[in-house]
């Protein structure tokens, strides 16, 4: 949401803000004795200090894409970061032992559009952070779920990403109608290897209900949500759920969907109906082959 300046002039993305949101999250997994993959931008996960020193850095960047980093940089100068550092929800995601993936340096997209100068900084920027934080993801969750650059995110290291989504406003009317589903039982695809990379399904996003989107209940989001479940159950498939945490600030009804479904989630599991799994993890399990 960096990118996002209407967001960032309207003040509604503070630290204390955020604090709510990822604990409640992080309360629930913990509740339900569930782990998850966090895709982390590494700018957002990383410590302001050192987020400080790499200024000049920074700079470089923003020689190349302006518009882009028209809002980070006046923050990173003036050093008051409210809001911009997550290093505190990375550490307490990380030691409550869920997946630490990584969803770009700065959310800059990274599909082919974009130079390879650019994409070159921000993996620069990345090894250097992912250095201080002391770990270094395999996995991407592409920002805006656009896939691209992936022969050079290969030699950095990488080895799995999430696909992304078909683009075009019908496919986003479709996904959008889709929400009503409460019959909805798409859960055949599974993790696949292809061209060397580990790919997971685009997954389903849990719905946000902001917007044209608020006009879904909660309820018929949790009945969706189970229907899903219910045949994956029934039929051996895969569910992956999607969301920003940031999410959460901007419609709390998030919250009782999300833990309504954990909790049904966290009974299939308890009953031996499901493996909970977290992104590499269903990579390793599907590469055996398709369970019965
Ligand atoms: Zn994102």
């Amino acid at each position: 949401m960096a990118d996002r300046a209407n967001v960032i002039n309207a003040g509604v993305i503070t630290t204390a803000a955020l604090n709510t949101a990822y604990l409640s999250i992080l309360q629930t997994l913990h509740k339900h004795e569930l782990r998850a993959t966090a895709a982390f931008v590494t700018c957002f996960a990383a410590e302001a200090d050192v987020m400080r020193d790499h200024l000049p850095l920074f700079e470089q960047m923003a020689e190349i894409n302006p518009a882009w980093f028209g809002n980070m940089l006046p923050v990173l100068r003036s050093g008051s970061l409210d809001g911009w550092s997550g290093n505190g929800f990375y550490r307490a995601m990380a030691t409550a032992g869920h997946e630490m993936a990584w969803h770009g340096t700065t959310h800059l997209h990274l599909s082919d559009l974009t130079t390879r100068e650019a994409i070159n900084l921000e993996l620069e920027l990345a090894t250097k952070l992912f250095t201080s934080l002391g770990h270094t993801p395999r996995t991407i969750v592409f920002p805006r779920n656009q896939v691209g650059n992936l022969s050079i995110l290969r030699h950095y290291g990488f080895e799995a990403y999430r696909a992304g989504l078909p683009n075009g406003l019908s496919n986003k009317l479709m996904g959008l109608l889709n929400e009503w589903n409460i019959y909805d039982q798409g859960v055949l695809e599974t993790p696949k290897t292809q061209d060397g990379w580990q790919v997971s399904p685009a997954g389903q996003f849990l719905n946000w209900p902001s917007g044209i989107r608020a006009l879904v209940p909660v309820s018929v989001t949790i009945r969706r949500w189970k229907s899903l479940l219910t045949t994956a159950m029934k039929r051996g498939g895969f569910v992956h759920m999607w969301f920003h945490p940031h999410n959460f600030i901007t419609a709390p009804a998030m919250k009782t969907a999300f833990e309504e479904i954990m909790r049904f989630v966290s009974e299939l599991v308890k009953s031996g109906d499901m493996v909970n799994l977290t992104m590499s993890e269903a990579n390793e399990f599907y590469k055996m082959g398709r369970p019965e």
